[in-house]
């Protein structure tokens, strides 16, 4: 990204409201963001701009202050908790802290995965899904993250395995066009669901690599339309076959905006208790949406603005603005690299994929799956803890 400041330690005073709550909806997520550090050095990670990885090593609230918060703001909302980081296993005595002061809420650990096997057994079993960041297969995971990573994950994948009930997510970022469709269909076998997204990086999306990924979504939805009696769970697709055959379900989630939640019901709460949008914008302080230490909240200032191009988009319809970050800084920040760069072919690739998918006649493939297929498409639980589009 282009668009780098220094990050801010200000803060605003509480803004005035409109009389609308600031969730609207019944529920709300809770991003927890346990320590902006990290064991290991992904050479694309957002948390590098703005200077914010490694920035807050503590939580500086109280969990008395986060239990004011949740009584204040959030009550009656279903609440559910995603521990995120830097690398949120570093900071295990919080999150065993949260888990023991909130029994009721539903938990998700996102992870890269090297430090799995020591977390407690009663810590794994409260997870109702592990989101564990990898590359691709070993090469690529290694390229990125450091020698032997890709095996010490799969290792502590299989030694969590008998000690949880709840689902394991792959999240891939797709950072290169040499990613191979092999990688990515083998990361289906060993995964429960596979979660992939194009990785918002300048210079990522030069024109043979577009061909190149194009190429790869195509046979992947091509796999995914073979069944209807069993599930290829990659959840960008899934997520799309979904808007297409009950749109009702694109908008229930998400007051019909942004699948990601950023633009209604996920609160990021940094370490020092400063809440935002979306964790890829924490260095923007006009993005600050409330604060546990100061017990505030208002309505996301991430939403959709006129000069984003989506309300005329043809994709619209199951796309619903894909990533307001990418909008926000292309469009309204008006970014221009950003905008041709990262913006631009992944919204290329994005309808590439729904073209794909009507050409394999959803609808007639939907009416002939299976009920637990079909219950996967409509309800699947993971849709609530990932951005669904890619
Ligand atoms: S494809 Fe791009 S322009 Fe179209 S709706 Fe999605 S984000 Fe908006
Ligand atoms: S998909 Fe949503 S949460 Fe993710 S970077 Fe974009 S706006 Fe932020």
């Amino acid at each position: 990204m282009t668009s780098a400041q220094p990050i801010t330690l200000l803060r605003p005073t509480r803004p005035a409201t409109d009389g609308q709550p600031a969730i609207p909806g019944h529920r709300v997520e809770l991003q927890l963001l346990t320590t902006l550090k990290c064991n290991l050095k992904c050479t694309y990670c957002s948390l590098g701009v703005g200077e914010v990885l490694g920035s807050q090593q503590h939580v500086d609230y109280s969990l008395e202050q986060l239990a004011a918060f949740v009584d204040t703001q959030l009550k009656g909302y279903e609440t559910y908790v995603t521990f995120y980081g830097g690398e949120p296993t570093l900071n295990r005595p919080y999150m065993e802290e949260v888990i023991a002061r909130f029994p009721n809420f539903r938990y998700q650990l996102q992870t890269n995965g090297t430090l799995l096997d020591g977390l407690p057994d009663a810590v794994l079993a409260r997870m109702s899904n592990f989101l564990i960041s990898i590359d691709g297969g070993e090469g690529t995971t290694d390229g990125y993250r450091g020698r032997g990573i890709y095996r010490q994950v799969m290792k502590n994948l299989a030694a969590i395995r008998p000690k949880t009930s709840g689902s394991i997510t792959a999240r891939m970022t797709w950072s290169h066009p040499e990613i191979s469709f092999e990688e990515i269909d083998h990361l289906t076998e060993v995964f429960d669901y596979l979660y992939f997204q194009f990785v918002a990086d300048i210079g990522a999306y030069p024109a043979e690599g577009m061909a190149k990924r194009k190429e790869i979504l195509a046979r992947l939805i091509a796999k995914f339309f073979r069944h209807s009696d069993r599930l290829y769970p990659i959840i960008p697709i899934m997520g799309m076959v979904r808007n297409k055959v009950m749109p009702s379900k694109a908008q229930e989630l998400y007051q019909g905006k942004t699948q990601c939640r950023a633009s209604t019901h996920i609160l990021n709460v940094m370490p020092d208790g400063r809440i935002f949008p979306c964790p890829d914008l924490l260095y923007l302080p006009e993005m600050q949406q409330g604060s546990v230490v100061d017990n505030w909240l208002r309505a996301s200032p991430l939403q959709p603005d006129p000069a984003m191009p989506c309300s005329t988009c043809d994709a619209y319809a199951f796309c619903r603005g894909n990533c307001m970050k990418n909008l926000y800084l292309a469009y309204v920040k008006k970014d221009e690299t950003y905008r041709r760069e990262v913006v631009e072919p992944i919204c290329e690739l994005v309808k590439f994929m729904g073209e794909e998918i009507d050409r394999h006649q959803p609808q007639e493939w939907f009416a002939r799956a299976s009920l637990p297929v079909r219950k996967l498409i409509t309800d699947c639980e993971v849709y609530e803890y990932v951005e669904i589009m890619p």
